[in-house]
């Protein structure tokens, strides 16, 4: 398959693109690069710098590589930034995107993979979430998200476009072999801050919340391997060929750590203790999120390869500690 990958050099991008080439697949890359790091795509896969909302210069670089499939993975996806920028989330997350489609149908492509999130369901109404559960996000970032799989469905209905939407739980880990892993700027996620605070490279972690209605008083999340996360996305593939399909997926372990155990399993792999403060909870963070993925299991035959939270950290530890300024081209951001 020809993929184009749109934000393929970011976090879960620049992944995907390594998975793709793995299984024998062709990717193309596209990526403005505001977020993304040229360092995290191999030199030989197809690199266009481009923005997604270009409808001219996405449609020559269609047509040009000859692409059957989009997988959009340029989003923001700062959460307490969607609250205070809104427009910001929507401008880029739902109207930039708009601009992609509109350019896939004009070139006749019409498969499209995308990432969605387990923030389009809001405060959960039971645990495990399962697909069918009610979607009421909680800020403008799942909105947006939300949005998207809502004009999807309008698509596949109106023009025969096929789709997944794949709902992350908490993406984290690194590729296997040390080669690329996850560097954002600036960095909120609890994996990437623990092994950073143990490395004595970042101030103390702050745990954002101990008072929560979970067993050990902090937030149970579901931490999937980036590795894992990627590969469903190629698993799906052939479950788009018949025009006007929608297709969502949850895609987590279903196996909630806490944040305490996650503290515990950085510093059992660091082999050093990671300094912490007390702080309030964080605006908008449910107690408790984890996925039923037993549909992508049973419909895709995804298998995941990481299930338990060590693994997962083991990798994001020999990642950080052996890049300690990520991809080195940090860059100032719009
Ligand atoms: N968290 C924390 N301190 C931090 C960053 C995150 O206590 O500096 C907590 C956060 O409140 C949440 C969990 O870690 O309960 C996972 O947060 P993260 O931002 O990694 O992912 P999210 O679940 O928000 O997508």
């Amino acid at each position: 398959m020809n993929a184009l990958v749109v934000g393929g050099a970011g976090y879960i991008g620049s992944h995907c693109v390594r998975q793709l080439s793995a299984a024998g697949h062709r990717p193309v890359v596209l990526d403005n690069l505001v977020y993304g790091h040229r360092g995290a795509v191999a030199p030989d896969v197809p690199f266009h710098e481009a923005d997604l909302g270009d409808e001219a210069a996405v449609r020559a670089v269609l047509t040009r590589e000859r692409i059957e499939l989009v997988m959009h993975f340029a989003a923001y996806c700062y959460v307490g930034e969607s609250v205070t920028d809104p427009l910001k989330y929507y401008l880029n997350n739902v109207g930039a995107t708009l601009h992609l489609l509109k350019a896939m149908l004009d070139a006749g492509v019409r498969k499209f993979v995308f990432s969605s999130t387990c923030a389009t369901y809001g405060m959960p109404a039971a645990l495990p979430l399962v697909e069918t559960m009610p979607q009421h996000p909680i800020n403008p970032y799942g909105q947006t998200k939300l949005d998207v799989e809502n004009i999807l469905k309008a698509l596949a209905a109106a023009h025969g476009l096929s789709f997944a939407a794949l709902r992350y739980f908490n993406a984290a880990g690194a590729a296997e072999d040390g080669a690329i892993g996850e560097d954002h700027d600036p960095e909120t996620h609890l994996i990437p801050l623990a092994i950073d605070a143990a490395l004595g490279r970042r101030p103390p972690l702050r745990l954002f919340g101990a008072d929560y209605p979970t067993p050990d008083g902090t937030c149970l999340r579901d931490y999937v391997h980036v590795d894992d996360l990627s590969r469903a996305h190629i698993a799906v593939f052939g479950r788009l060929a018949t025009p006007g399909t929608g297709l969502f997926y949850n895609l987590g372990t279903g196996r909630p750590s806490s944040n305490r155990e996650v503290i515990r399993a950085v510093e059992r792999i660091a082999g050093r203790k990671v300094p912490l403060v007390a702080a309030l909870r964080r605006a908008g963070d449910p107690p408790a999120l984890y996925a039923d993925s037993t549909l992508a299991q049973r419909e895709l035959g995804w298998k995941i390869k990481f299930p338990d939270i060590e693994s997962i950290i083991a990798t994001a530890w020999q990642w950080h500690s052996t890049h300690p300024h990520g991809y080195g081209d940090r860059k100032p951001k719009p």
